[in-house]
Parts: structure tokens; sequence; C-alpha cells
């Protein structure tokens, strides 16, 4: 061992590099967020061989004071923060004051800038082991440029495990749409090896946004997306954006972006709350997509978790979920089908097909959450499954449902007991606002029907729509009545850890709600001597350990519910009418009336879609009319 000495600057700041420059995108990334923190409105990004060969940033922000520019590279510099409080309340994207230093560490970096109250401009360096700063006079208009050339010529280890240009410039791309997702007030442009890759200009208005996340989310996203902004009132909380409806979800998380005050994050609570909020109407395995904004006092997140502040701590994660959850669930519930179609006739669609986004808005809820129509559930290729069922036409009581479900659990399916299609025949002449599904003309091999709106054609997938509305019926009858529970023979004791145990004791009252009776029998041990009649077949074990571990992370658990909800949902799938059995054209108005009062009725239990629109100009595309 050699005697102990302090590391040269180059060094050290290399040795901090590698915490934060990972590739061309991180420099990216840190130089996008100097630039905005600096108040920028313009910043043009210029990459050559996806950012190995240089990266240029230039903006128009505030531009650094000639005597400033060496601090600028040095580490632990910043002019973000002053004190510890500071901290407590960040308000800007950086605050450590290490970024500069540690991209010229490791690239040949030259920054340049001027303040509107300089005459001229000023050019900064740094050379040697101890990144000594030269400063020159240069060219420049108001803003700061940094160049940044050869990304770790001086570092090969590092150099080694860059990817191919195409890959790290997609990555590169990502984090500016990340960025211009992120900032609509800023504009953007990114070219790479010459070629313009993204030219976003500052978007104020709504549809000015709405162009930009469809030009960086694709048009199909925004076409198929609600516009959102929901306020809870008493904790301050905001959350806006734009939701996927669920028929528009995907084999990959790769569609979801998600701000905390500006700043783009990933974040277990935040993923666990839009999981749950979708679980009911996604298809298995897919992904919802999201583009949404998450604004709260700043105090109430720390942001200083990780060198890449990619992640955060919400000081308050329980509240966070449960606002998230719950705007998001009620959104979804609350998509109708009159919410995805096109309103043909509005002059906002005229301006949409010129602009390729469509503008219209429609307010709900006393003008709290703004609802945007998009195109209507594309059309699925789902085919067979269906099977000849005869049913009876009792309609589920409270009673009834939960003996299915007590009768389901126990294997004795009660499936004849199936609700049927209530027949409320609905006189013609009520009105196209309140029929936008229309009225039925026809139904197809037994399988779809057929309906006449204001648009043009609807096709209904009878089976897939009646089970969503029997589910839901299923559900609230379910939810207005205490959940039963039936003692077990023998209680059941839990060895579990200390915490669990003071979190079961605490949430005595919730467990009860759900059905369970389980009391503490020491620090590390629960008995449970009651558990719900639908669930007593299931392993309630690891149901209770589960609940308990969603609890402690997220501050409460939806796993009984969806226990509970699978049962309902295979229920009414058995329950729903069934493909080959003729309906009259009153049930089948019947049928297209409950679907526009039922929640989530654009997707059956398995989240396919339940009815597709094709509008007149469709159908006259197709026959080449008036070309
Ligand atoms: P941090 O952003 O954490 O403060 P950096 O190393 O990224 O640390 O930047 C150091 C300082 O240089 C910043 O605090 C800021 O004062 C200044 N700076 C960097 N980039 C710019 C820019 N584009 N415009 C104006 N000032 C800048
Ligand atoms: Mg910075």
């Amino acid at each position: 061992m050699s005697r102990i000495h302090l590391l040269s600057p180059r060094l050290a700041n290399q040795i901090a590099a590698g915490e934060v420059v990972e590739r061309p995108a991180s420099v990216v990334k840190e130089l996008l967020e100097n630039s905005v923190d600096a108040g920028a409105t313009k910043v043009d990004v210029d990459v050559e061989q996806g950012g190995v060969k240089l990266l240029r940033i230039r903006d128009n922000g505030s531009g650094i004071e000639k005597d400033d520019l060496p601090l600028a590279l040095s580490r632990h510099a910043t002019s973000k923060i002053q004190a510890l409080e500071d901290l407590e309340a960040v308000g800007s994207l950086g605050f450590r004051g290490e970024a500069l230093a540690s991209i010229s560490s490791v690239s040949r970096l030259t920054l340049t800038s001027r303040r509107a109250d300089q005459d001229n401009a000023w050019q900064v360096q740094t050379e040697g082991r101890d990144m000594e700063a030269q400063v020159e006079p240069a060219a420049h208009p108001q803003g700061t440029t940094v160049e940044v050339k050869d990304l770790f010529f001086n570092t090969p280890a590092r150099r080694k495990f860059l990817k191919t240009e195409k890959t790290e410039f997609r990555h590169l791309d990502e984090v500016v749409k990340r960025l211009a997702l992120s900032r609509f007030d800023v504009a953007f442009q990114l070219r790479h090896n010459g070629k313009v890759i993204h030219q976003l200009r500052q978007a104020d208005s709504e549809l000015e946004q709405e162009r930009r996340v469809a030009s960086i989310c694709g048009s199909a996203f925004i076409d198929n997306a609600l516009k959102a902004d929901v306020i809870a009132e008493a904790s301050g909380l905001r959350l806006w954006g734009w939701v996927g409806l669920p028929t528009f979800s995907r084999s990959q998380a790769d569609l979801q972006y998600f701000f905390v005050n500006g700043r783009m994050i990933r974040d277990k609570v935040v993923t666990h709350a839009v999981r749950q909020a979708y679980a009911d109407v996604l298809y298995h395995g897919r992904h919802p997509a999201y583009v949404l904004y998450l604004e709260l006092d700043p105090a109430l997140v720390d942001v200083n978790v990780h060198p890449t502040k990619h992640e955060v701590r919400f000081r308050e994660s329980r509240l966070v979920h449960d606002f998230l959850f719950r705007t998001l669930h009620r959104l979804i519930a609350d998509m109708r089908p009159e919410d995805q179609m096109v309103d043909e006739a509005s002059p906002a669609l005229e301006q949409s097909l010129q602009s390729s986004v469509q503008p219209q808005q429609q307010n709900f809820e006393q003008g709290r959450m703004a609802l945007r129509p998009s195109a209507p559930a594309s059309g699925s290729s789902y085919s067979g499954g269906y099977s000849q069922q005869s049913y009876t036409s009792s309609n589920p009581s409270a009673g009834q449902v939960r003996e299915q479900i007590s009768g389901y659990a126990a294997l004795h399916p009660t499936d004849d007991q199936a609700p049927s299609l209530p027949v409320q025949s609905l006189a013609q002449d009520e009105g196209e606002e309140c029929s936008p599904m229309g009225y039925a003309v026809a139904q197809l091999h037994g399988v779809y029907i057929l309906a006449e709106n204001a648009h043009g054609l609807v096709v209904v997938d009878m089976h897939a729509a009646h089970e969503r509305i029997v589910y839901e019926r299923m559900k609230q009858s379910y939810e207005q009545d205490v959940v039963r529970s039936q003692p077990l023979l023998v209680p059941m004791s839990l060895a579990v850890s200390e915490r669990e145990a003071d979190c079961a004791e605490e949430q005595a009252e919730t467990f009860k709600r759900l059905g369970f009776e389980l009391a503490r029998m020491g620090e590390e041990a629960l008995v449970v001597r009651q558990v719900p009649v639908s669930l007593a077949k299931g392993n309630v074990e690891q149901l209770i350990r589960d609940v308990l571990a969603d609890m402690l992370v997220y501050g409460e658990s939806k796993r009984v519910q969806q226990h509970i909800n699978e049962l309902l949902a295979t229920m009414a799938c058995h329950g729903a009418v069934r493909a080959n059995r003729q309906l009259t054209i009153p049930e089948m108005n019947a049928l297209l009336r409950d679907m526009e009062q039922t929640e989530r009725s654009g997707q059956c239990n398995h989240g396919r879609p339940t009815w597709s629109q094709m509008t007149m100009t469709d159908l006259d595309k197709l026959f080449m009319r008036g070309q």
C-alpha cells in the first residue's frame, strides 16, 4: 500500500462522472436541464455520430457572468442552491453542481456564454490534471453554448460500453423527447448528422400542446387518449395530462411518461397506482400509455435521492398513491362511448384534419376534468370463445350475486342464474344526444349488432358488451352490501414481521371491511378467525401477506377487491348473452342504451374493445364516393 494522497481534480471528476455520465444521452440530459434552468425559451441540439463525436447544445437563456465561467466547470459549484434548507424545496432541475465538471473531465468541453448585460461573449475550457480554466473572448449572442467533443476519449473503459451510433442516438432522442414533453414553453430542435429530427415550436395553447404530444408519442396516441386535469383541493395535488384508452394498450411499457413538478421520474408508487387504476380494463400483459404531470408542493417530494435524479421520494406516498389511483380510476370508469366518437359535424374536426390532432373539448364534472373525444376504439380480431348457452330472465339481486360468488368459490357454478338482457323499450324519438350508440338495424351471424347512429354505422360485439354490463352490475350490487364473512373452522395463525403485525393492528378496520377478522397474537404473530365467504377456498394466507405488503409500501391494498372482481368477471362471462342467440330489435336497443350508461363499457372484462364506429366518411372512402 502506498501513502494516502489527494486525488487530482480531473481524476476526482472522472470518478464522479461514473455516476452521472453513462453515455451521450446522459450528457444531453444534463445540458438540456441546465438550459431549461437558465430560463431558455429555445434550445438547439446538434449531434454527430450518435453524440460520441459531437454534442452541441445552444440556448437563449440567461447566460453566465465572465468571472463565473471557471466556477461553472468546477465541482460543487452551483448557482441554484445556497443552503441545506434550499434542498427541501428545489425549484430547479439541477442543484448538485457537478454535471459540467464531470462531463468536461471525460471529453473536450467548451462553454461559451454571454449575459444580456455584457458587451461580448466569453469561452472557457479546462486543461490538465488540475482542470485549470482558460477564459478567452468569443462571439456569441445572449445565451450559452456547450460543445462536447470526443466523449470518453480519455476513459477507454467507458468508451467500450458505448453501443452502436443508432442505439446511442435512440437513447439521446428519448431524452430530448422527455424534456420536450416536460416543458411546452420551450422550443426544441434536434439534428443528427445535419438532419433535422425534431423541430418543436413553443406550445402555449392546448391544441399546440397536443400537437407536440402527437409528434413525440405518435398521433395514434393522442387520438386514443383523454385529456385530464384534476385538482385535489385539500392536498393541493394536481394531475393533468393525457390518459390512453384501455384499448390503446401496448405490449411494452414504452409510452409511459410521468413528470413530477416538471421532472420526468420513474417511481414504484406511481407505477403501482396507475397499474391498479387500469387493472380492470386492460388485456392481460398489456401496458397502458400515458403522459401525465403531477404537481405538488416541492416540500412534499425529495428529489435528492439519486445522482441522475430519475427517482424521487414522496414524503406522503400514501396520499399520492391514493390521489393518482382515485383520479385515474374515475377517469377510466367514466369513459363512455360518446367520448370516443368523433363529431363529424364539428368545425374542430376540420381543423384537426389539417393538424392531425383533435382539439375538440367537452367538459364534465363541473368542468374540472376535460375530456376530449377521440377516435373510436379500434376493432379487434377476436374470434372464437363463443358457445351456445341458454339463460333465464332473472335479474341479479345483491343476495343472488353473493350466492353465485360463494357458489362459484365452492365449485358449484350457478350459471343458470345469470342475468338476461333487460328489455326497456326506448322510443326512437327521444333524441340523438341521449343515444350516441344509435339504434339497432340488424344482427350479424348472431355475433354482432349493427346500429345506425349520427355518424354512421356502429358495430357491437354483443357478448363482449353484455359481459361488461353484467360485470359492472354485479360489482355494484356486491359493493352495496357488506362483504359476508365466514368463521374458519380452525383459526389460522400467521408468523409475520413486527412491522407487518403493527400494520395489521392499525388497519384492523380495513380488514374487517374486507371481510377478514384478524388479531395480533404477540410481537410477530397474527391469528385469522374469519375470512370472506367468497375467498374461503383460496389461499388466504398468501392473500393476507400480499395485502400487508401492499399496505406497508403503498398505504392500501386492492388485492381482496381484485380477487372478488376476478370471480365476478368469470361469472359475468358465463352470464353474458352468448353468440348465436337471436336478439329482437328492442333487446338490441336496450343493450345499446345500457352501454351508454355503463362504466368502462368500451372494453369487455378482458380489455378487448366492445364496439367500433364506421363513420359515413369511412364508408364513403370505402366506396370511393365523391372522389
Ligand atoms: P447544477 O446544474 O447542478 O448547478 P452544473 O454543473 O450543471 O450544476 O452547472 C453549474 C452551473 O453553471 C449552474 O449552477 C449554472 O449557474 C451554470 N450553468 C450551466 N449551464 C448553464 C446554461 N446553459 N445557462 C446558464 N447557466 C448555466
Ligand atoms: Mg446541471
